[in-house]
C-alpha cells in the first residue's frame, strides 16, 4: 500500500491541528518544487478535516463516506478549480463559479474548502476575482492554491494568502521513501533520474507499468539521438514521443553532456545511458554548441503546447542537435 511522502507529515499535521482549532486563514498558498507533493499535502489536510473516524491530527481513515466521496471527487464541502486542459488558464468565469460555491451554505461542517491546481494558471482576471473571497471569506471557506512557481502570483494574491512551504526532500530522503514504496528497490535511482527529481513522478515510475514504458521509451529515443547520423532519422525517432514528456529529459541529457565533457563525470541523469556514446556526442558537438542546446533547449520548452506542426517542429529540433 502506498504511503504519504514522509516531509509532508509535520506540515499536514501542523495545518490539520490549526483546522481543528478553527484557526486556518482563508488563503493558503502550498509552495513546493514540481512533483514534491503539494496535491497531496492538500487533499490530505482536506481529507483529515472531513474525516468522519479521526478526530486529531492522524491521517483520514479512507474508508467512511466523507472519505470516499473526498477520494471519487464528489464531496459537497470540496471543489477542486483546474485548467480546462493541462498548461491553459483557469478563466475568471470557473473562478466565479467556485468562489460562489464558498459561499452557499453547507450541510453546516466546519469545512468548506476550494483548491486551485495550480495557482499559477490564474489568469490576471481570475486572480483579481480571487480577491474579495480571500479577504472576506465566508465562515468555514478556506481557498488552496497550490504553486510550484509562486512568485509568479499577483503581490496582490501572495499577500493575503498565509505561505506554506514544502521544502525540497534530500536525496537520502527521497531514495529512502521511494524504495519503501516500490518492490524493485535497485531502479530507484533511475527513476528518480528519469522523473527529473520529481519524488511523485519517480514514485509512478516505479509502480505504473504505463510510466515505466513511457520512460523505457524516451530512454531508447534519446540514446538513438546520440548515435544517430543524419536529420530525418532524428527528426522521425523525436516524433514517437510527446513532446511535454520528451523535452525536458532531452534537455537533461544535454546537460549531462555538457557536464561529462566539462567536468568528466556523469550525473544521475546521465548515468542511464551509455558513457562511451554519450561523451562521443558531446565531443562531436563542443562545449560552445552544448551550451547553446542547452539555451536551445528552454526554448523548445517554451514551445511546448503552442500547437506547432509537429513534423516541421521535430525537423527543427534535429537540425539543431546534429553534427556540423
Ligand atoms: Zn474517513
Amino acid at each position: 500500500m502506498s504511503t504519504q511522502p514522509p516531509w509532508l507529515d509535520p506540515i499536514r499535521q501542523r495545518l490539520v491541528r490549526r483546522g481543528r482549532d478553527g484557526r486556518l486563514p482563508s488563503g493558503i498558498l502550498v509552495n513546493g518544487s514540481p512533483g514534491v507533493g503539494k496535491a497531496l499535502l492538500t487533499t490530505s489536510v482536506v481529507q483529515s478535516l472531513l474525516c468522519q473516524r479521526v478526530d486529531g491530527d492522524e491521517p483520514a481513515c479512507g474508508e467512511c463516506n466523507a472519505c470516499r466521496s473526498l477520494e471519487g471527487g464528489v464531496h459537497p464541502e470540496v471543489r477542486l478549480l483546474e485548467p480546462a486542459e493541462p498548461g491553459k488558464d483557469i478563466l475568471v468565469d470557473a473562478v466565479r463559479d467556485a468562489t460562489e460555491f464558498l459561499t452557499l451554505s453547507g450541510s453546516g461542517g466546519a469545512l468548506r474548502a476550494l483548491i486551485i491546481r495550480p495557482a499559477d494558471a490564474l489568469n490576471v482576471n481570475a486572480a483579481n476575482a480571487l480577491l474579495k473571497t480571500l479577504e472576506e471569506p465566508p465562515a468555514g471557506a478556506v481557498v488552496f492554491l497550490e504553486s510550484a512557481r509562486p512568485a509568479s502570483l499577483p503581490a496582490t494574491i501572495r499577500s493575503r494568502c498565509q505561505q506554506t512551504d514544502i521544502a525540497s526532500p534530500t536525496l537520502g530522503e527521497v531514495h529512502e521513501w521511494l524504495a519503501s514504496e516500490s518492490d524493485q528497490p535497485e531502479r530507484v535511482a533511475e527513476a528518480y533520474a528519469a522523473s527529473l527529481g520529481r519524488p511523485l513522478l519517480a514514485r509512478e515510475i516505479l509502480t505504473d507499468a504505463a510510466a515505466l514504458e513511457a520512460w523505457e521509451a524516451d530512454r531508447q529515443i534519446l540514446t538513438a539521438v546520440l548515435n544517430a547520423t543524419d536529420l530525418h532519422s532524428t527528426a522521425a525517432v523525436l516524433q514517437r514521443s510527446v513532446p511535454e514528456r520528451l523535452i525536458p529529459r532531452l534537455q537533461a541529457l544535454l546537460l549531462s553532456a555538457q557536464r561529462l565533457l566539462l567536468v568528466g563525470q556523469l550525473d544521475a541523469f546521465g548515468e542511464q545511458f551509455p558513457r562511451d556514446q554519450l561523451l562521443n556526442f558531446a565531443r562531436t558537438r563542443g562545449a560552445r554548441r552544448l551550451a547553446w542546446l542547452v539555451q536551445q533547449s528552454l526554448e523548445w520548452q517554451r514551445q511546448n503546447g503552442a500547437n506547432l506542426n509537429p513534423a516541421l517542429r521535430s525537423e527543427a529540433i534535429a537540425l539543431a542537435l546534429g553534427r556540423r
